[in-house]
């Protein structure tokens, strides 16, 4: 199978518009990715087929909406090549994966003294429940030292892994400087000194193959939108000998085997961390969105997305006044960048009146902004849509500015 950019982009119909007279070239792909036709399809089709309540009715469309509800549950055990569909719970996205197992993990087995590492490049989706549960728990949220590359530096973090270190939190992919972190080392390390480790996947999951069972990871999680799937829908992956220790952090309905006054015994995986009606029809456009990355040679996706990150790379030292924030060894999908004496927001507006869309300010995540000497960056972020031409606006477009600074 080889890779034909202009067919996909013709796949996501979103893209063939005009922004501000120009043409749409989309470059905010870290925020959210664009929805291809089969998942806006899918999604039509279950509203206009099969929508009920899952897991309840005795009738036929209750029937039909649990059978692909849990048949995306399936397509995601795949996709991640879980041990058992068990251990794929449905959240509303990354941040609800990590505040799962920060809370239901975190408050059950984190004391005074214990330790949780997390990187100093972390989205706040992966430092404010941490902070949180470490607060309510004594223990201490330490943040893994990055160098002025943007990388983490695994001597270093050997040197803060023992014994009093339970729980490593880290991203597979910085989503501010693009970064692809060291997760297998630093899974294997953790391990080492006993700790857990929970790889926060929101940024890797569309570029590559992910296998949970090779990382040997704790827990791993992604959003679906940042997958070509729906907002509101989202996946942590957990060890099931971990999950079935742990106890949820949110109780309804469906999560239960008995409810009493006196108490409540709790169903089995994975419907005790899902209380509440799920998000059906995101589910199912989840599914069809790894069923299309599915049908399309995923290798000739990696290799077309490195072609255009390298392309952009290189343009952005051609280009005069432009810094790039973070110069990781191993990069996928995010151009960090500042031009001089241009504030980031200013170039986003001005690149917005050319129809470039791509996302400004500190991407949330404080810490690593402040940590490379900057208030925020310009942030151009890539996915399987993107072309070198859609590189060469952007670059045009940041000379055609230069006049108004
Ligand atoms: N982690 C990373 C690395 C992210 O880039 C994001 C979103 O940008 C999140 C977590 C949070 O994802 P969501 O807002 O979909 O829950």
């Amino acid at each position: 199978m080889s890779f034909d950019v202009s067919t996909i982009k013709a796949d996501f119909p979103i893209l063939a518009q005009q922004v501000n007279g120009q043409p749409l070239v989309y470059l905010d792909n870290g925020a959210t990715t664009q929805k291809p036709n089969a998942v806006i399809d899918a999604i039509t089709h279950y509203y206009r087929n099969d929508n009920s309540n899952v897991h309840r009715g005795a009738h036929t469309l209750s029937d039909r909406a649990t059978s692909v509800f849990e048949q995306a549950r399936k397509d995601v055990k795949g996709f991640l090549n879980a041990n058992s569909s068990d251990e794929i719970i449905w959240t509303k996205g990354t941040t609800e994966a990590v505040n799962l197992v920060a809370f239901s993990w975190g408050l059950q087995n984190l004391r005074m003294g214990d330790q949780v590492l997390v990187s100093h490049m972390e989205h706040h989706a992966n430092i404010v429940p941490w902070q949180m549960v470490c607060e309510k728990t004594g223990a201490e949220l330490v943040p893994m030292p990055v160098n002025d590359d943007g990388d983490i530096d695994l001597d270093q973090l050997n040197g803060l892994l023992s014994e009093n270190v339970k729980f490593v939190s880290v991203a597979h992919v910085s989503n501010a400087l693009g970064t692809v972190n060291p997760v297998q080392d630093i899974i294997n390390l953790a391990h080492k000194v006993g700790a857990l480790v929970m790889i926060d996947g929101a940024q890797a999951v569309a570029h590559w193959d992910i296998d949970v069972q090779r990382l040997d990871c704790d827990f791993y999680a992604f959003s679906g939108h940042k997958l070509y799937g729906p907002t509101g829908i989202g996946v942590l992956y957990g060890k099931a000998d971990l999950l079935n220790l742990m106890t949820p952090f949110m109780g309804g309905g469906e999560m239960i085997e008995t409810v009493t006054f006196e108490k409540t015994t709790f169903n089995t995986l994975p419907y005790k961390f899902e209380p509440g009606t799920p998000n059906i029809a995101g589910a199912v456009g989840l599914s069809a969105a790894i069923n299309y990355l599915n049908s399309l040679d995923r290798e000739a996706v990696a290799s077309h997305e490195e072609d255009v990150m390298d392309y952009a790379l290189a343009k952005a030292k051609q280009t005069k006044g432009l810094r790039i924030v973070g110069n990781a060894k191993h990069r996928a999908g995010v151009l960090s960048f500042v031009i001089e004496g241009t504030h980031p927001h200013d170039v986003g507006t001005l690149l917005d009146q050319q129809g470039v869309a791509v996302r400004t300010g500190n991407h949330c995540a404080m810490p690593i902004m402040e940590r490379m000497g900057v208030p925020g960056t310009v942030r151009a972020s890539f996915a399987l849509y993107n072309s070198r031409e859609d590189v060469d606006a952007l670059f045009n477009a940041i000379e055609k500015i230069r006049m108004f600074f």
